[in-house]
């Protein structure tokens, strides 16, 4: 059941599950799963959730249906997964499965072909499906699966709605959430948000810099811009940049004051570190900073002049008790 995902892939989760429900599919979904060990059988839970109306009226005895017990069994003829019997999945294989969807589905409903390591496509298997990507049915939808995304062609994942599993490991999800929740206000907008890998990005270069620069302040001046530079780039992105550094500082006053309700609820580990390296009158300093430069920059700040000013003000905050 893609319930079962509910908390572990809670955002791909919902996203998925509401796609199904409001009856929004994509034609076409990669799905992400690299360091998800359980991630095809993630892809498998949706495949069901897709094909098998039941899925709404017994819910819980999903398990012991019918379709879904057929799925299991590769015997459900509107669902086909091609996989590779050695290195390749080969251009024939992608034939087959185009000839037997041109037939009259034989199930009467939706049919879903799922494409698993599909990194391991030679170039015509690439081109035939793109072909057929380029033509979507009404009823047919691609999932391709593939733990290894960055080898996989671009013009594929850009006509996929590209869906990242999380990881085992802690990730930032959280952290994108809520920073979704200050720049969108319709699910829709957070849903795209979230999953825009430029997003996550922006965190992990935000951590970075206030990591290196509380532990190593303005030692090595030309690294601490370079960092800066990644994240302020664009206006657009600046304004980002700076909210979440705001939000990481505050994140460090709440924890002074011992209340919980992170933002970055994933880095407590660097919150608290920050929090002990910094006195109460250093941290609303440097919020007080971030507050003003958000204003600055919304009233037409240059974005080189404030990654200068930002620093050096940084600097000062910390030169005071
Ligand atoms: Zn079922």
């Amino acid at each position: 059941m893609l319930d079962d995902y509910m908390e572990s892939q809670d955002i791909p989760y919902t996203l998925l599950k509401n796609s199904v429900v409001n009856n929004k599919l994509s034609h076409a979904y990669l799905i992400d799963g690299s360091n998800y060990e359980k991630a095809f059988d993630f892809v498998m839970a949706f495949v069901k959730l897709i094909v098998c109306n039941n899925h709404y009226s017994n819910n819980n005895l999903c398990s012991q249906c019918n379709i879904c017990k057929r799925i299991d069994d590769g015997n459900y003829t509107d669902v086909k997964i091609i996989e590779s019997d050695s290195l390749v999945i080969k251009k024939e294989q992608l034939m087959d499965l185009q000839n037997s969807f041109s037939l009259t589905s034989l199930e009467g409903n939706k049919r879903v072909y799922v494409i698993k390591d599909c990194e391991k496509m030679n170039k015509q298997a690439s081109n035939s499906l793109l072909k057929f990507l380029e033509e979507p049915c009404d009823n047919i939808i691609a999932i391709l699966f593939t733990n290894n995304v960055s080898s996989l062609l671009s013009t594929i994942i850009s006509r996929c709605q590209v869906i990242k599993l999380n990881n085992n490991k802690v990730f930032n999800n959280k952290a994108v959430y809520n920073f979704a929740s200050i720049f969108c206000s319709k699910k829709e907008d957070i849903d795209f948000f979230v999953n825009d890998e430029s997003k996550s990005k922006m965190i992990d270069d935000v951590i970075s810099f206030i990591k290196y620069y509380e532990e190593n302040g303005l030692d090595s001046l030309i690294y601490v811009k370079k960092l800066c530079y990644n994240i302020f780039s664009s206006r657009e992105d600046s304004l980002m940049g700076i909210s979440l550094v705001l939000n990481f500082y505050n994140d460090v006053l709440r924890y002074k004051f011992g209340l919980g309700n992170y933002f970055y609820q994933e880095y407590i580990y660097l919150i608290e570190d920050i929090s002990n390296r910094n006195s109460l009158n250093k941290i609303l300093n440097k919020i007080e900073l971030c507050y003003n430069k958000y204003s600055d920059l919304k009233y037409n700040l240059n974005v080189n002049l404030l990654i200068d000013d930002l620093i050096i003000r940084m600097g000062e905050c910390d030169e005071c008790s």
